[in-house]
């Protein structure tokens, strides 16, 4: 539901057997423009990634989405699929542990082929709150076994929940404006950061609006309360956007990557066309 547009859009391009202008031929047409920065950060992760097994909005499986990443020249991924209060496609009203082992499905695919072919993939999941969204990582499929109450917890709850599991929490999109969101809410108070690049918004094809425009305002928003920026591509295809965060060193984990956000760490941000430093000024 999220992406009904941008999806129609894709589909449109391809039926029509035109190039698709996601595809990663212009990808690598840019990367190239950019040898500089990928030479000071060479390990580059996207960090908003669903998967057909788990998310119902996701049209490509963890296995297939691994492939693409790895053929784009990510170092590695992180599944971050919708949950219980998102748009999964797991039947809610399984048990709770077979809930989990169904949802964790798709980064379970994922990693296993990311072992084949060398993609590092990481867990995490995307909390859904009547459409505002988080983006959690630093926690993993135990960890969710053994909190069965994460099923109806508030906003509040969640942040202490995480934060007790040493995890991050960042605000998805904050400022995107569809049909499925009912309003823009903040909350500043429970989460630890933002996602300040949001890919999907950067690739919208359609000339009705300016979506760029949420980024700017998430920018913004982080900027006023001195929260670390993310950048991802929330892609639910293999029809990558080329979003994402690099690094200098090759992240050990989704436990890593927490650290290196919350603790400053050097890392630049791109919506798969340019890039921006941390705190999202554009990279001239
Ligand atoms: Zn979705
Ligand atoms: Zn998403």
């Amino acid at each position: 539901m999220a992406y009904n547009l941008i999806l129609f859009q894709i589909v449109r391009q391809e039926k029509a057997g035109e190039r698709c202008p996601l595809g990663k031929r212009f990808g690598m047409e840019i990367r190239m423009d950019n040898t500089a920065i990928r030479e000071r950060y060479p390990y580059f992760y996207e960090t908003h990634l669903h998967t057909s097994e788990s998310s119902a909005c996701a049209r490509s499986t963890g296995a297939e989405m691994a492939r693409a990443c790895k053929e784009y020249g990510y170092t590695g991924i992180f599944v971050t699929d919708h949950n219980w209060g998102g748009n999964t496609c797991v039947d809610r009203s399984l048990p709770w542990d077979a809930w989990v082992d169904r949802f964790c499905l798709g980064y379970e695919h994922a990693k296993a082929e990311g072992d084949q072919i060398g993609l590092d993939v990481f867990f995490g999941y995307e909390a859904g709150y009547n459409a505002t969204e988080f983006l959690l990582y630093g926690i993993d499929k135990a960890w969710m076994k053994a909190h069965p109450e994460l099923r109806s917890i508030s906003v509040e709850e969640q942040y202490g929940l995480v934060h007790e599991a040493g995890g991050l929490v960042m605000h998805a999109h904050p400022y995107r404006e569809e049909a499925y969101i009912p309003e823009v809410r903040l909350m500043p108070d429970w989460v630890d950061g933002v996602e300040g690049i949001n890919a999907a918004h950067h690739w919208y094809s359609g000339t009705l609006r300016d979506k760029t425009v949420f980024d700017k305002r998430a920018v913004a928003y982080a900027r006023a309360h001195g929260f670390p920026l993310s950048a991802g591509s929330d892609i639910h295809s293999t029809n990558l956007f080329g979003g994402g965060m690099a690094f200098r060193r090759r992240l050990r984990s989704a436990a890593d990557y927490v650290q290196a956000v919350l603790g400053g760490e050097d890392y630049v941000l791109t919506d798969g066309k340019v890039w921006y430093d941390k705190k999202g000024n554009l990279i001239k």
